[in-house]
């Protein structure tokens, strides 16, 4: 049995196509699947697509690259009511659904995307600011909610782990994930001395760094995830045939894995399960 602990079928690409990509998965042997939220919307559409399957569940939460929305708005009126506030207010309101199992997925993300719906995006300190508030708030609703946090960072190590080091009274008590984690070894420090899960996608097949990197986290800290429809661990054949990933390639992640780090299959798969059900509470 596999889990891919985030998997954003919530998004348009599995419009129409989901009881044919949720089989898919279970066929290959990925009986659960965690969907994260990244704004209202597609938070409000994962507890959805999870309170009509079987063995899904959904995550939610503002991703730091849409707080961008939020701050555009603040930036065209600064006096109006906050839509921070009723963002908030609605992620909450999904919280006490059951089969919501997390906060996320929420962090800092100073990366430039080169495809972004944000015609005018840039990388500004008050953004970043902002990125923190709504960080600091949805961890303290995951406090609040007694729900597990996926943790999104990219190129933001520092502030990112700054807020976790002032927050960690409210985070201790709940498990954690660095959701496609970065090589980076003071990163893993921080998650072995806070009892954090290490999230690995398909890009371990073709990123050189992160297969040195995966080499040296603990099986029991290591939890499998697609991203689906990002990070195709085959892109190459992706391109050719127009295949976006989808949680039925867990099973290839996990044999590339198994290998590299020299771990049987049955080992490697039955771990990072029992990972992703202690992390997830399911
Ligand atoms: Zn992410
Ligand atoms: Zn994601």
């Amino acid at each position: 049995m596999y889990f891919d602990t985030h998997c954003h079928l919530n998004f348009k690409n599995f419009d129409r196509k989901l009881d044919e990509v949720i089989n898919r998965s279970r066929e290959n042997g990925v009986n659960k699947i965690v969907i994260p939220g990244t704004d209202v919307p597609t938070s409000n559409k994962a507890v959805a697509i999870a309170d009509k399957y079987k063995g899904v569940y959904a995550a939610v939460g503002i991703h730091p690259h849409h707080v961008f929305e939020l701050f555009k708005a603040r930036e065209r009126n600064f006096f109006a009511p906050a839509g921070i506030q009723s963002d908030l207010i609605q992620i909450e309101s999904f919280l006490k659904h059951p089969k919501v199992v997390a906060v996320g997925e929420v962090g800092i993300d100073r990366h430039i995307y080169q495809k972004t719906k944000y015609p005018d995006y840039k990388i500004e300190e008050e953004f970043v600011k902002l990125q923190k508030i709504v960080l600091i708030e949805q961890i303290k609703l995951a406090h609040k909610y007694k729900k597990a946090l996926i943790f999104h960072n990219r190129e933001a190590k520092k502030d990112f782990l700054d807020i976790l080091t002032t927050h960690y009274a409210l985070l201790s008590m709940y498990s954690s994930v660095f959701h496609c984690c970065e090589p980076d070894l003071e990163l893993l420090q921080f998650a072995k001395n806070h009892k954090m899960f290490i999230g690995v996608d398909g890009d371990i097949v073709y990123y050189k760094k992160k297969q040195e990197f995966i080499k040296t986290v603990p099986l029991e800290m290591l939890v499998l995830e697609t991203d689906s429809p990002f990070l195709n661990p085959e892109p190459q054949k992706s391109k050719e045939n127009g295949m976006k990933n989808e949680p039925k390639n867990i099973p290839f992640i996990a044999k590339f894995i198994a290998k590299l780090i020299d771990c049987s299959i049955d080992k490697l798969s039955k771990q990072t399960t029992e990972n992703a059900r202690t992390l997830f509470n399911v």
